[in-house]
């Protein structure tokens, strides 16, 4: 699979933002401004100004929208949503090595508000995924009182869980009853 070291950064940003909704923590994580320019800090999104209700308002819908394409059952309808979603951030390819960072590609207009900085940035990364034919591996977690999302990175897309600390755990615990009830089921001779 051909992803880059930017989409893969941009798809952990995909999935922080994902996961910050009702939905998945039953309670909102980005519930108001201060909380969401606490996350721009925290996920150092670059070129963002002051923001305000209408960024948390648009960003939240953009959340949602990014949550569909999770939910796609094929390419084509996941392109309709993202084709969609970048078309509206009037998306500006450019060229930047900010910060010390090497070149690579910014999608958002410059100075973007944050709701269409993150469909540029978000939706190209996800343009990308389909593109390389893995929609597959944009994954809801399979624990069963978990709804967060997560993108298999790994090389044999096997990842059924989130990297959550209660759904790591569980892994380790099914895998270890797992072993313990087929070692009882080996008959004693
Ligand atoms: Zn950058
Ligand atoms: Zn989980």
């Amino acid at each position: 699979m051909l992803i880059t070291h930017d989409t893969e950064c941009a798809l952990s940003l995909l999935v922080e933002l994902l996961n910050t909704a009702p939905e998945v923590c039953g309670a909102e994580r980005l519930p108001d401004v201060a909380a969401l320019d606490a996350f721009v800090v925290r996920q150092e999104i670059s070129e963002i100004d002051s923001l305000t209700e209408d960024d948390l308002r648009r960003v939240h819908e953009l959340r949602t929208r990014l949550r569909e394409v999770f939910a796609t059952e094929s390419t084509a309808e996941a392109a309709e949503l993202v084709n969609s979603m970048v078309a509206a951030a009037g998306t500006t390819p450019r060229l930047t090595n900010h910060d010390g960072h090497d070149w690579h590609i910014h999608y958002f207009a410059p100075h973007a508000a944050l709701g269409d900085h993150l469909a540029a940035e978000l939706g190209m990364a996800l343009a990308f995924i389909l593109m390389a034919g893995e929609r597959e591996r944009l994954r809801r977690c399979e624990a069963p009182d978990c709804a967060r999302v997560f993108v298999d990175l790994s090389r044999n897309r096997s990842r059924r869980y989130c990297d959550s600390r209660t759904c790591g755990n569980r892994l380790h615990v099914a895998a270890y009853r797992a072993r313990q009830r087929s070692a009882e089921a080996v008959p004693s001779a």
